[in-house]
């Protein structure tokens, strides 16, 4: 790109004083150039003159305090040796401990200096201790001309292999020294006014060397606009380009197919149902693109919503396409729009799984022809040799567990079809508005009328039976059960009731007179459908699982689902799994069984379920204990990695970055007006080769 040897993109290892070696530690932590030098931002501050007492610190938080050293010793305990570090703030005592540790370590320390340490503080003995802390001594190293030793407030910079905090602050001391004039503005001067933002200059000088907490906090807040503002920017211009540019089909809402399935439903459509099908159809029938996001909670009556838009395309003779997670989930999608009355309506479903069986090749046929009206699938479809004969609409179900180019592949068939995504987890609004920012969202924020929450118990090792009974009795009364177990076989490291003991001891201590199953990840898929049908029949009245009926499974005669080890489980999970009762008429049970020890976190989830039934604010509760990276567990979900924004604590700064590059791009889609000449050259350095990963 035209990145005219911008100063500020100079290698780091030019810097006087870093050299190969350091180069290749300052990359770990991301620094390949002055410019990412400077914004390398310390992740603490000390205030070295500030006065701290011991009986202020919280324990089993991290705190950070200044004190003086006054005990180092080696203790020798069960035959290992511990350096235990004394340090005071006059009255009372901190220690410090470490289990392993070098000479060079013991040798830091004096009695008598000042230092800073920070950590997780704990109570032992009565006494306040942290375990391995990091340190700082404070007059260490620190002449009296050196620029630091007169500063009262201290950066701490993250740090890798054998960079030392000293070197860090001398190094960004000399960067901007050198460097300072080549920092521009890239904000628009609107937004600087509005925001009463300070220069961009200026906030690198405070967040490195300013003195007044409050000030570096306004300063680091502009960056933090500045990263999500520049993200937003990409997001809207992708939003932009589906609603101007891209030609979608033009469906007629014909109301031959759409209408008879409305007839056909034994239940009123709710509110919230009615509102999204207008959203879904009003992009339908448009000349764009549709490009939509779909959120409900579980039960919100989702699947409805996507058989009628697929309705909608096929009434116009074009092709509709379902792509399901897993087998299970594509199989009962197949089921369920077979049984709403899909034959008499004469629509032709075809179902294309993976591996090799009898018929598939013939389905992939009747696929290409056009002989197929609604096509349902796994990642199957993906596959090279599946040709749609023409695709209208692609509904993609669980969207967050296909990744994103995933999804791209399907999308890309030049055929343009309108584009529904799914999302049966409630996806907090931070995340909604990043991850799929891109996208026009709908929300189903309404359940079916007559459903009870379902009551929600937390009973520990000790007062498992009386869930036992419970669900026993309501075995005896019709009911169905499910039981959710964490791990497949007994591990003799951790003493977990795997599904197979759970089994066998419900099996013939609980309910020895009722049909029991066991389904898990390594039965065969067949074996799996066919006790997920019996189950289903009623043929079976205990499921004793893993986490493989987590989603999305619809049994409604289910009334009780059992969750051993409940305190294993993220939030979203839980509140999935629970999602599985409560979707008939009859009273449901959610019985949260805990084993100790349970960490903090364990017993907030734990808690969060018995409080709270709506997944939107457990989804929020998820992402503040979990985090940003952990949200959607292992799965691939392309969240991107923020350097200075944390979508938790920055929500109010995501909306407003959100809406001023939504309105900057609304009127000047290509930044080509004049006051958008910084703006359009950081962008187009830095994001525009990212674009393509929207560009679906
Ligand atoms: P989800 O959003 O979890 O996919 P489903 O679409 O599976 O939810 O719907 C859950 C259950 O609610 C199904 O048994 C479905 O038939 C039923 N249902 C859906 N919409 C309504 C409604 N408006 N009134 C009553 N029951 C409904
Ligand atoms: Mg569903």
């Amino acid at each position: 790109m035209k990145n005219m040897k911008n100063p500020l993109s100079t290698e780091i290892k030019f810097l006087k004083g870093v050299g190969e070696n350091r180069a290749q530690s300052l990359r770990k932590l991301g620094i390949e150039t002055i410019g990412d030098l400077l914004e390398h931002f310390p992740r603490d501050y000390i205030n070295r003159f500030a006065r701290q007492r011991i009986e202020d610190l919280i324990p089993e938080e991290r705190n950070s305090f200044i004190g003086e050293v006054i005990a180092v010793e080696k203790k020798r305990v069960k035959n290992k040796f511990q350096l235990h570090v004394v340090i005071s703030d006059g009255r009372e005592y901190l220690f410090c401990i470490w289990f392993k540790f070098g000479k060079w370590l013991q040798d830091k320390f004096e009695t008598g200096q000042k230092i800073w340490v920070s950590g997780i503080v704990t109570v032992f003995a009565g006494s306040f201790q942290m375990i391995h802390p990091e340190i700082e001594i404070l007059d260490e190293d620190s002449s009296p001309e050196d620029y630091w030793h007169k500063r009262s407030v201290l950066p701490v910079y993250p740090l890798t292999g054998t960079l030392s905090i000293n070197f860090m602050r001398k190094l960004v001391l000399k960067a901007f020294e050198l460097y300072h004039m080549q920092i521009v503005e890239t904000l628009p001067a609107p937004i600087i006014q509005k925001y009463q933002f300070e220069s961009r200059l200026d906030s690198l000088r405070q967040i490195h060397f300013g003195e007044d907490q409050k000030e570096i906090w306004k300063a680091r807040n502009r960056f933090i606009f500045e990263e999500l503002f520049y993200y937003q920017l990409m997001l809207a211009r992708s939003h932009h380009q589906h609603h101007h540019q891209f030609q979608g089909h033009v469906f007629q809402l014909k109301r031959t197919l759409t209408t008879r399935l409305k007839e056909s439903l034994p239940f009123e459509l709710t509110r919230a149902q009615k509102r999204v099908i207008r959203e879904i159809v009003e992009d339908m029938t448009s000349a764009r693109q549709m490009n939509r996001l779909l959120q409900g909670d579980v039960g919100s009556g989702k699947t409805i919503i996507t058989l009628f838009a697929m309705l909608l395309a096929v009434e116009n003779d074009y092709q509709a396409i379902l792509m399901a997670p897993t087998e299970i989930l594509a199989e009962q999608h197949f089921r369920n729009f077979s049984n709403l009355l899909l034959e008499q309506l004469n629509i032709k479903i075809v179902m294309l799984k993976g591996g090799n069986y009898r018929g598939k090749k013939d389905d992939k046929k009747r696929i290409a022809v056009g002989e197929a009206d609604i096509i349902i699938g796994t990642h199957a479809l993906l596959q090279k040799d599946v040709f749609f004969f023409n695709a209208g609409l692609i509904v993609i179900d669980e969207q967050h567990r296909f990744g994103v180019k995933q999804r791209a592949v399907l999308a890309e068939t030049n055929q343009k079809p309108d584009l529904l995504y799914l999302s049966a987890t409630p996806i907090p609004r931070s995340l909604a508005l990043t991850l799929y920012g891109d996208l026009d969202i709908s929300i189903l924020d309404e359940l079916p009328p007559g459903r009870k929450p379902v009551k929600t118990i937390w009973h520990d090792e000790h007062q498992k039976n009386s869930a036992y009974i419970e669900a026993r009795r309501q075995v005896e009364q019709g009911g169905q059960v499910y039981i959710v177990c964490p791990l497949i076989e007994e591990s003799e490291k951790i003493s977990l009731r795997d599904a197979e003991t759970v089994y066998l001891e419900v099996s013939t201590r609980i309910f020895p007179d009722f049909k029991c199953s066991l389904l898990h990840g390594r039965i065969p898929s067949q074996e799996k459908d066919e006790i997920m049908e019996k189950f289903k029949r009623g043929e079976i009245q205990v499921l004793v699982s893993t986490t493989v009926i987590e989603v999305g499974i619809d049994v409604p005669q289910a009334s009780v689902m059992i969750i051993e080890h409940a305190e294993r489980f993220g939030l979203s999970q839980l509140h999935q799994l629970r999602g599985r009762v409560g979707r008939g008429s009859a009273e449901s049970y959610c019985f949260l069984i805990s084993y100790s020890p349970i960490s903090k976190e364990g017993r907030e989830r734990l808690k969060t379920m018995v409080a709270s039934g709506d997944g939107f604010k457990i989804a929020e509760k998820d992402l503040e204990l979990r985090g940003p990276g952990e949200f959607f567990g292992t799965e691939q979900s392309g969240i991107p990695v923020f350097r200075h924004a944390d979508l938790v604590r920055d929500q109010k700064i995501l909306v407003q970055a959100r809406k001023e590059a939504f309105e900057i791009i609304e009127k000047d889609h290509e930044l080509c007006l004049p006051e958008h000449e910084n703006l359009a050259v950081k962008y187009f350095a830095e994001y525009f080769e990212k674009e393509k990963l929207f560009d679906f």
